[in-house]
């Protein structure tokens, strides 16, 4: 069961990396079929098989013989493990979390490639996660997101152009779901993995103009999520 449940983790997480490549540039996440990006050429059936491709094509498109980027091979595992992981029994209330997960690990792949909060994904990903918890009969803290909107704007007068609104929409829409002290712990760690990145790039001498935020938050969610479960 668990193997299934991997390898369908390992299938979506395949979709997702689509995603977040196609999205950004206005391209149709259905049409045209999986191809390669650097040749064009249409990945037959052997090329689409997830982790296992990529390692027997020794991280090469088969055709223009392009490198490939390890992401895709990170992602197929890592989505497959948020399957194991947040799947050990088929219900609404994991589905839901696991939906809040792999929706966020999207936004934090498209802002780490383009520095940008990309708004379809997080109106869609939110109307469903505020209908699903609806359904669920859970609790929205409908009064947090306008403190942390309240809280951005001084945040911003103190320390200008420190966090994108893109970072605040998510924060907000995140804040209806979570307790006061477990969007404290969510803010905590993703600013504290923010600014350890930047220190070690810095150490790296790397010249960072802006850091992308959401990749920490997304970080800072499943640290959390996974706290919770422990
Ligand atoms: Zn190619």
């Amino acid at each position: 069961m668990q193997f299934l449940l991997f390898l369908l983790g390992t299938i979506v997480g395949s979709f997702l990396c689509l995603i977040a490549d196609r999205l950004p540039k206005h391209q149709s996440i259905l049409y045209p079929g999986s191809h390669c990006t650097f040749c064009g050429q249409p990945l037959r059936p052997q090329e689409l098989i997830p982790v296992l491709s990529i390692i027997l094509q020794d991280f090469r498109c088969a055709h223009c013989q392009h490198k490939l980027s390890l992401r895709y091979l990170f992602c197929e595992v890592f989505t497959g493990c948020l399957f194991v992981l947040f799947l050990p029994e088929l219900s609404w209330k994991n589905g839901w979390l696991l939906f809040w997960l792999l929706s966020s690990y999207v936004l934090a792949m498209i802002d780490y490639d383009t520095f940008l909060v990309e708004g379809r994904i997080l109106i869609f990903s939110g109307c469903s996660l505020i209908i699903g918890a609806l359904f669920l009969g859970w609790p929205l803290h409908w009064t947090y997101p306008l403190i942390m909107i309240a809280g951005f704007y001084l945040l911003q007068k103190l320390l200008p152009n420190s966090m994108g609104s893109g970072d605040l929409w998510i924060i907000a829409l995140w804040s209806l779901f979570l307790q006061i002290d477990e969007l404290l712990i969510v803010l905590i760690i993703a600013s504290g993995s923010g600014i350890l990145f930047y220190a070690l790039q810095r150490l790296r001498e790397k010249v960072l103009v802006e850091i992308p935020f959401v990749p920490f938050l997304f970080f800072a969610l499943l640290v959390l999520l996974l706290l919770k479960k422990a």
